[in-house]
């Protein structure tokens, strides 16, 4: 995963969560299947795709064009629109699909 947005720490905690949903009743019982692995990769892997397509973006839109010393920058029009940079942040912490602990 690209450093882009920190998002890693986020992601793995995310990881867990599903793993933990999902696999903390089979592996307590001690009967696990490899389809309950897949069933968490099936969970994870289209939000990790998604966060992985939008760090590419943002690296080619955003920071080579602050790191290009050839070009003035100015910070996008869009990041200045308190409801489109809180919806940026919100992707950022949580992730398309926020995902929360079964009880
Ligand atoms: C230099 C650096 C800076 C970073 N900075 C940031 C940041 O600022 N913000 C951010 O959000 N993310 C950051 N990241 C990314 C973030 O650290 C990772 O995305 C995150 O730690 C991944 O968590 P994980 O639990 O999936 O894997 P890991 O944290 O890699 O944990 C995997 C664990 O499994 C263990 N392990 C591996 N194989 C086995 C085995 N066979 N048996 C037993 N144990 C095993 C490893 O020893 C390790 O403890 C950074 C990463 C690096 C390298």
């Amino acid at each position: 995963m690209s450093p882009m947005g920190g998002v890693g720490i986020n992601y793995a905690i995310q990881d867990a969560v599903v793993a933990t949903n999902i696999l903390s009743e089979p592996l307590k019982l001690g009967s696990w299947h490899l389809w309950d692995l897949a069933e968490v990769q099936r969970q994870r892997e289209f939000p990790t795709r998604v966060i992985q397509w939008f760090q590419g973006l943002a690296q080619k839109r955003i920071v080579a064009r602050a790191l290009n010393q050839n070009q003035q920058f100015t910070v996008p029009a869009f990041l200045r629109l308190p409801i489109l940079r809180d919806i940026l942040a919100r992707l950022i912490a949580f992730g398309i699909s926020p995902v929360r602990l079964n009880s």
